[in-house]
């Protein structure tokens, strides 16, 4: 499914101001209005069109997407050629295969353009990426062996202009009809010539580049644009990178799967990145200022007086960017006491007369802990 470049829809350039964009969706959704064109499909189709055009190229974030990663940059799981633009979504790498074999995109019957061209099978690789480079747009260099147009025949598969000729099974159509009946009617099967590939044209004289198959294996490196706050999953297709067709078909697409590697330090949750930090007694008891990893380097911390185990402290702000929206999530430092288990005779003897001490003794405890608990599972 090859959808129209939405400026091309709405007839304006690509630097077009917002006040273009406007006007020219103003006039186009007049035109196709469902009200003026009756029952029209076509119209229909063009009103639908239009409609989804404005809405991303009248929103400066959509737009800015758009114009850097295209239609299908980032495509959506469950919508089979619907791309759905205001979610971005994703789908998870299951729903592709289950997309592939069970009849969403590529679908059963193998694409092929209107000529009958058999298009290219796609090409499925996986990245790993780190939370740094999912923090901040990344482009990914992409090293591939895949078919590309033989330069010898230009795709054609013929050593030169005159070594082909029109098919005689299919009259130069590239296409088989069949008319078949049933109980139901007669109905015409159009299929695509197996004798001359669907390109109407059979070789005399194989191009000896290609053997006559229109494509030769290359190596090739791509570099694929990945937003920010990607995840674990998550897939980009880019449509016509994968194999060339034969004889001239129209290429697959490469569908880059998004794995992440682990974090030294953080564990992600969405756009929100959590950190363990571990105080000691005293640090905790007295509060400190201490430095603690983020993305992008350090930070200090105020850790406050008096700060209990399992306390979470939040740096706003310094999580991922959220995928789809505006602004970062947070880092979340949640915090642990560390107690020491090994003591020497000093700060053992310390420790002795710190027990010794009335306002040490915890106060949440009077009640009874557990039955608190107890109290709250039972009511
Ligand atoms: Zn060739
Ligand atoms: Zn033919």
């Amino acid at each position: 499914m090859n959808k129209r470049d939405y400026y091309e829809i709405l007839g304006v350039d690509k630097n077009a101001t917002k006040d273009d964009i406007k006007k020219a969706y103003k006039k186009l959704a007049l035109k196709f209005h469902p009200d003026r064109n009756k029952g029209d499909k076509d119209s229909e189709e063009k009103f639908k069109e239009v409609g989804e055009a404005y809405s991303v190229l009248s929103d400066d974030n959509k737009r800015s997407k758009y114009d850097r990663f295209g239609h299908e940059g980032v495509r959506g799981g469950s919508g089979a050629g619907g791309f759905d633009f205001s979610g971005f979504n994703f789908g998870d790498a299951e729903s592709i295969f289950e997309q592939f074999f069970g009849g969403g995109f590529g679908g059963s019957s193998r694409r092929r353009s209107s000529s009958g061209l058999k298009k290219g099978t796609d090409i499925q690789i996986s990245i790993k990426l780190t939370l740094e480079e999912i923090a901040g747009e990344t482009t990914k260099k992409i090293k591939l062996n895949k078919y590309v147009k033989c330069s010898g025949c230009n795709g054609s598969g013929a050593k030169n202009i005159s070594s082909k000729t029109k098919c005689s099974t299919c009259s130069g159509t590239g296409e088989i009809r069949t008319v078949q009946r049933s109980i139901l009617g007669q109905f015409v099967n159009v299929s695509p010539c197996h004798h001359c590939d669907g390109t109407g044209e059979v070789i005399l004289e194989k191009c000896p580049m290609c053997s006559g198959e229109g494509r030769v294996r290359e190596d090739k490196t791509v570099s694929v644009a990945i937003p920010a706050g990607v995840s674990e999953g998550q897939y980009l297709t880019l449509s016509g990178v994968g194999n060339a067709g034969k004889r001239g078909g129209p290429s697959g697409d490469l569908i880059v799967i998004i794995h992440e590697k682990e974090h030294k330090y953080f564990h992600r949750d969405r756009e929100n990145l959590y950190y363990d930090l571990q105080l000691s007694v005293p640090q905790a008891v007295l509060g400190t200022d201490i430095e603690v990893p983020v993305i992008e380097g350090k930070v200090k911390l105020k850790v406050p007086s008096g700060t209990q185990s399992g306390k979470k402290l939040l740096l706003k702000g310094k999580g991922l960017p959220v995928l789809n929206g505006y602004g970062n999530g947070d880092l979340i430092v949640r915090i642990t006491i560390w107690i020491p288990c090994k003591l020497s005779k000093k700060t053992k003897d310390m420790f002795e007369s710190l027990n010794e001490l009335e306002e040490l003794k915890p106060k949440s405890a009077e009640k009874g802990f557990f039955e608190k608990i107890k109290d709250k599972f039972f009511e």
